[in-house]
C-alpha cells in the first residue's frame, strides 16, 4: 500500500496492541482488529519503564522473544507482520499516531492492578487522541466480575467460586482470523535478555515459547496425560501435568480453546466427567485472578490482616540455603533445584518448598514469593501471591493449619526417589531407604554411596518436628491474640 493510499480516511489503520496474548488463534481483540477490514498495526511495546520494574530472570524475556518471533510469522502467514517499537508506551503511541494516524486501538484485558493502571492511561491517551478503543476478554474464561455471589458479592473461598464459575456461560473460540495487511512501519528488534541486558542462570528452560510450541504441547497433552491427569498430576518424576502455565502466562495459548477442547475430549470419551480435575485447576488460576483483582493489596499484604503481627525470621542464611537447594531435605531441594535451572517447579513441590519455607524456616512469604518471581516463566502475580499466602496460611480459602512434613511428602509423592535422584545427583546412589533422610545414613553407608553427609550435601538445617512446633506457637499466638480476625478489604471498582 503506498503512503497517500493509507492516509485516505477509509484506509487509516487500526492497532492490535499485543501484550500477554502472543498468539494470532482464538485471540479477540486481534480477530476484531481484521475483521475491521482496514489495515492492521499489530503492535508490541517494550517499555523500557515496565521491564525495569519486572524482577524476572533473562530466560523469561527469552521465552518472550520466542513468542513473539512465533507470533511475527504466524502474522506473515496472514500477510501482515508485528511492529515492535521500543520506548515508553505513551511515547510509542504518539509516534504511531504521527505515522500511521490510526482510527482504532484495540486490545485485550489484563486484570493485575498494575497492568489495569496502565491501560486505563493508554486508553484516556488514545482517546484524547481520538482514537477509540476497544478492550476484550482473553486472559479467563470468566473475568472476576463475572462470577460474583447472588448478592453481588466476591468469593474468597474457592468451592463455591468454581460452583458458580460453572454455572456460566462459556465463550467459544473465535478463531482464525482473515488475511489483513500491515501498512508500512518500521520495526525495532524483537528484544530477548541480551538486548535488555538481563542475565540468564536458568541454563534450561522447561519448555520454549511461542503459539506453535504451546499448541503442540497441549495437543500432546491431550491425547496422552490428560486420560490418567488425576492420579499423576502430583508425581513430580512423571510428565502427568501439562506445563501450559508458562503458555497461559504469555498467551501463546487461550483458556476458551483450552476449554472447548476438554470438552470435546469428554464428548469424545462418553464421560461427562473427564477433564473435570484439569479443569478445577484451570479455575483455580481464575479463582486467584478475581482474587487479586478485588483485592489488590493482597499482592504485598496478608489477606487474613491478624498476621501482619506475625514475627517472621529474617535469618539471611537459611533463606540463602532454601534458595540454593541446600535445606538438607531432598525433595525441597530437588525442587529448589528443578526451579533454578528450568524455570518452572512442579504444583506439588512448590506447595512443599512454600510451606518449608513460611513453616519450618519462618521466613515471610512475600519473600518466597519474590524469589519465584524471579525464576518462573509462567510468572502470574495472582497464582504465585495466591499460591504463597495458602501456603502460609495468610491467605483466603482458610482451611485447617497444614504444616507439610518434607520426608512424608517425598515418600508419598516420589515414592522411588526417581525425582530426587534427578535433581541432586550427589545423591543418586543413596540406597531407596535412605533416600528421604539421607543424614541418617552411618559413616561407611555415606562413604559407599558417595555422599559425605555435611559436605557433599548438607545435613538438615532444621529438626522439623521442633520448627513445625514452633511455628504452631508463633501462629497461634498471632490468631488468639486477634479473636475477631478482619481481612484486607475489597477495593470496589467503578464499572
Ligand atoms: C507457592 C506457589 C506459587 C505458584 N506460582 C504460580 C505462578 O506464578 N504462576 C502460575 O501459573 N502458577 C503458579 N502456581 C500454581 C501451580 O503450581 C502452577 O500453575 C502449575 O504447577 C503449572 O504447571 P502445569 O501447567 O503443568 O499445571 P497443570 O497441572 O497442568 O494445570 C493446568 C493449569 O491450571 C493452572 N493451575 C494449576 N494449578 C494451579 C494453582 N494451584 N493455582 C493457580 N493455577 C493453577 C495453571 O494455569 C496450569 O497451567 C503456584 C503454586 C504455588 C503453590
Amino acid at each position: 500500500m503506498t503512503a497517500n493510499k493509507m492516509n485516505e480516511p477509509s484506509q487509516r489503520p487500526v492497532v492490535c496492541w499485543f501484550r500477554r496474548d502472543l498468539r494470532v488463534a482464538d485471540n479477540p481483540a486481534f480477530h476484531s482488529a481484521v475483521a475491521t477490514g482496514l489495515p492492521v498495526i499489530p503492535l508490541f511495546v517494550v517499555d523500557s519503564d515496565l521491564i525495569a520494574g519486572i524482577p524476572s530472570d533473562g530466560a523469561v524475556f527469552d521465552f518472550q522473544a520466542e513468542a513473539l518471533r512465533d507470533l511475527d510469522e504466524n502474522l506473515k502467514k496472514l500477510g501482515g507482520r508485528l511492529i515492535v517499537r521500543k520506548g515508553r508506551l505513551l511515547e510509542v503511541f504518539s509516534s504511531i499516531i504521527a505515522e500511521a494516524a490510526p482510527i482504532f486501538c484495540f486490545f485485550n484485558r489484563d486484570y493485575e492492578p498494575s497492568a489495569l493502571e496502565r491501560d486505563s492511561n493508554a486508553a484516556n491517551f488514545l482517546q484524547s487522541k481520538g482514537i477509540s478503543v476497544s478492550s476484550f476478554k482473553d486472559v479467563v474464561i470468566h473475568a472476576p466480575d463475572e462470577v460474583l455471589t447472588t448478592g453481588g458479592g466476591t468469593y474468597a473461598v474457592f468451592t463455591p467460586y468454581a460452583a458458580k464459575w460453572k454455572t456460566l456461560s462459556k465463550p467459544t473460540p473465535v478463531g482464525r482470523p482473515a488475511r489483513f495487511v500491515t501498512p508500512h512501519l518500521r520495526s525495532d528488534d524483537i528484544p530477548g535478555a541480551s538486548s535488555i541486558g538481563r542475565k540468564v542462570e536458568i541454563q534450561s528452560p522447561a519448555v520454549r515459547g511461542g503459539e506453535t510450541n504451546a499448541k503442540s504441547r497441549w495437543e500432546q497433552f491431550l491425547g496422552t496425560a490428560l486420560a490418567g491427569y488425576g492420579e499423576s498430576r502430583d508425581i513430580p518424576s512423571i510428565d502427568g501435568t501439562s506445563m501450559m502455565s508458562p503458555y497461559l502466562r504469555f498467551g501463546c495459548i487461550s483458556p476458551v480453546r483450552m476449554y472447548a477442547d476438554l470438552l470435546s475430549a469428554a464428548l469424545r470419551t462418553g464421560r461427562r466427567d473427564f477433564g473435570d480435575k484439569y479443569l478445577s485447576e484451570l479455575i483455580w488460576r481464575e479463582f486467584y485472578t478475581a482474587v487479586l483483582y478485588h483485592f489488590p493489596l493482597t499482592a504485598g499484604g496478608n489477606y487474613r490482616r491478624e498476621f501482619d503481627s506475625m514475627k517472621w525470621n529474617t535469618d539471611g542464611s537459611v533463606f540463602k540455603a532454601w534458595k540454593e537447594g541446600r535445606t538438607g531435605f531432598p525433595l525441597v531441594d530437588a525442587g529448589m533445584r528443578q526451579l533454578n535451572r528450568t524455570g518452572w517447579m512442579h504444583n506439588r513441590v512448590r506447595m512443599v518448598v512454600a510451606s518449608f519455607l513460611t513453616k519450618d524456616l519462618l521466613t515471610d512469604w512475600r519473600e518466597g514469593e519474590k524469589y519465584f518471581a524471579t525464576k518462573l516463566l509462567d510468572i502470574e502475580k495472582a497464582s504465585n501471591v495466591g499460591g504463597w499466602q495458602w501456603s502460609a496460611s495468610t491467605g483466603v480459602d482458610p482451611k485447617p493449619l497444614r504444616i507439610f512434613n518434607p520426608t512424608l511428602q517425598a515418600e508419598r509423592y516420589d515414592p522411588e526417589g526417581k525425582y530426587i535422584r534427578k535433581w541432586i545427583p550427589e545423591l543418586r546412589n543413596v540406597p531407596a531407604k535412605f533416600i528421604f533422610e539421607p543424614w541418617k545414613m552411618g559413616p561407611a553407608l555415606q562413604g559407599e554411596s558417595g555422599v559425605l553427609i555435611g559436605k557433599d550435601y548438607p545435613a538438615p538445617i532444621v529438626d522439623h518436628r521442633e520448627a513445625a512446633a514452633s511455628f504452631k506457637r508463633a501462629y497461634y499466638s498471632v490468631k488468639d491474640a486477634n479473636r475477631a480476625p478482619e481481612t484486607i478489604g475489597s477495593i470496589k471498582r467503578r464499572k
